[in-house]
């Protein structure tokens, strides 16, 4: 099998390149090394998936090189992530000082009610 795109690790960053690239028609293969893909997100936020913050700015990142932190939060905004979970119709709420969080989530993989393979499509 050939493929467009390998990406090595299958994390929020990850997951969201591979995502990405495949709506724009590539072929992708994820590679990840866990048993599953997206640990850390389901443990953000407490065990209920802190899927963005409404307040992040690029001063919250500590970086040699902040013109990066501008650059990235300008082509992809919180704004962006929020319409992305209004368009796959996932109730979310804000815990506090920005934090956005689905109204039913599960890091129960059993009895996962929303999963972030589920905002791919
Ligand atoms: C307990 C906890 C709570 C958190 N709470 C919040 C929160 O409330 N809000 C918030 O914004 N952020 C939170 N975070 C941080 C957030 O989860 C991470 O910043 C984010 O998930 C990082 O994503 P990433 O893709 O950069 O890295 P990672 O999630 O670390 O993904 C990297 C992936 O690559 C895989 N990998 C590494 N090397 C290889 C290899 N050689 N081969 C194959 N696979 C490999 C790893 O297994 C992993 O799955 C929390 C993190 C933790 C641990």
């Amino acid at each position: 099998m050939t493929y467009d795109a390998i990406i090595i690790g299958g994390g929020a960053a990850g997951l969201f390149c591979a995502i990405t690239a495949g709506r724009r028609g590539r072929k992708v293969l994820v590679i990840e090394h866990n048993a599953e893909v997206g640990r850390k997100i389901v443990i953000s936020g407490g065990g209920r998936c802190n899927f963005t913050n409404k307040e992040v700015s690029f001063e919250n990142f500590i970086s040699q090189n902040p013109h990066f932190c501008k650059s990235a939060l300008a082509g992809f905004t919180p704004q962006d992530f929020v319409e992305l979970v209004k368009k796959h119709k996932i109730a979310y709420y804000e815990k506090k000082l920005g934090q956005l969080l689905p109204r039913k989530f599960s890091c129960d993989r059993r009895h996962a009610t929303h999963r972030m393979p589920q905002i791919s499509r």
